[in-house]
Parts: C-alpha cells; structure tokens; sequence
C-alpha cells in the first residue's frame, strides 16, 4: 500500500508517518530527511539544495524526484511506503503516479493532516527549542516563507487527490494518540471499501 500524509510544515507528517512504519509494513519515505542527510554528508546534492532548503524554497522537482525513483527501487519499498513531505507539487505528483504505474502500483490513499498556520508557527518555534536549532529552517521567519510555498505550490495539490476521490482529511491539531487513531480509521474504511490491506 502506498500512502501519502499530507500537510503544511509541522503538521505532524514525520511523527505520523513514524508511528506508520512501526506498526505497519510501510516504509516511511521523507524527501526532506533524504535531503538533509545529503546536507549532512556533504554530497554534491547536499550543497546544492543546502542554500534553497535553508531559504524556506522548494528544491527542484527533478531533484526530489530522481531520489525518489532511486529510493523505491530498494526491496523494502515492495510492502509499500508513506510519503511523508513528498509530493510537493503537482509535477512531482505526476512524477509519482508514472513510476509507481511502471511498476504496476499506484497511490492508495492520502492523509490530510488540517493544522492552522498560528499552531504550525508555535509548534515550529518549540521544535526550534527542543532540538537546539539543528534545523536552520526552523525559525519564525523561514518558517512564514514555507508555509506561503505550502499555500502556494503543495496545497493546490489537495485538490489533484480530491478529484480523484483519494483524500482524507484528519484534526492535526488533536494529541498525537487521536491523530493517529484518526488516520487507523481511514486506513481501516479504505481497507473495509476493498483498497486492499492497510492494517496489518
Ligand atoms: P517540513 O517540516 O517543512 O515539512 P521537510 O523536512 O519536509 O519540512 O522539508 C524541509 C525542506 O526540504 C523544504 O522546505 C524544502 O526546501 C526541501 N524539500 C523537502 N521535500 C521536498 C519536496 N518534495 N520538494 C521540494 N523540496 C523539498
């Protein structure tokens, strides 16, 4: 099964996604993890999107996409994975719909985690605390230029998912134990609706 967990920054993506991998046999699939962990090893690519992630900006479709491509040709990918920031925009979706369709998946489903822009800010400013600013786009000021590219170019994408009758929507701003309870029953609905097997 693939899903994808959808939602402004710190919505809750990572954590859910998290709690996903560890309960059922989805993969968790964080371009922005994969992005600052080439930051962090100093590739070619890291230094590239360094600048731009630092900025707040969204890094090139094709560069997301090529990791992307490249991450689910691992075997672990097989069971089926949970995208987790990824796709941002509507050409990374299409990207994402053409490689699955080659291998003969698709997209199952899409979670929406619905947080206001006020939360997001105050959560972003804790996580800045609790992690000692180890991300150098978690700042108030960054964090406003990601949230207008999250209005801009990803929640667009809302409707692209919508349209094809695969969206969910979930409270992102209730305690972590009711999101998560939240988005088991839509994976339980669709399981139930015949979209194959969501809950292990
Ligand atoms: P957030 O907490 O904002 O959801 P992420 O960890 O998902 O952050 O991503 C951090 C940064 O990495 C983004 O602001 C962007 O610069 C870059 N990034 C991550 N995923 C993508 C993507 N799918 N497309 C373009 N840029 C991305």
């Amino acid at each position: 099964m693939n899903l994808i967990l959808f939602g402004p920054p710190g919505a809750g993506k990572g954590t859910q996604a998290k709690i996903l991998q560890d309960e059922h046999a989805l993969v968790q699939l964080s371009t922005g993890d994969m992005l600052r962990a080439a930051v962090a090893a100093g590739t070619e690519l890291g230094k590239k999107c360094k600048a731009i992630m630092d900025s707040g900006d969204l890094v090139p479709d094709e560069v997301v996409v090529g990791i992307i491509a490249e991450r689910l040709e691992k075997p672990d990918c097989a069971q089926g994975a949970v995208f987790d920031g990824f796709p941002r925009t509507v050409g990374q979706a299409q990207a994402l719909d053409t490689m699955l369709a080659s291998k003969g998946k698709k997209i199952d489903g899409v979670v929406e985690l619905k947080v206001n822009d006020e939360i997001l800010v105050g959560r972003i400013v804790q996580r800045n605390q609790e992690t000692g600013g180890t991300r150098a786009d978690d700042n108030p000021e960054t964090l406003r230029k990601r949230l207008v590219v999250y209005h801009q170019n990803t929640a667009p994408l809302l409707d692209f998912y919508a349209k094809a009758g695969k969206l969910k929507s979930v409270d992102g701003m209730a305690p972590i134990p009711q999101v998560s309870q939240e988005i088991q029953t839509v994976l339980k609905g669709w399981t139930e609706a015949g979209g194959g097997r969501f809950v292990r």
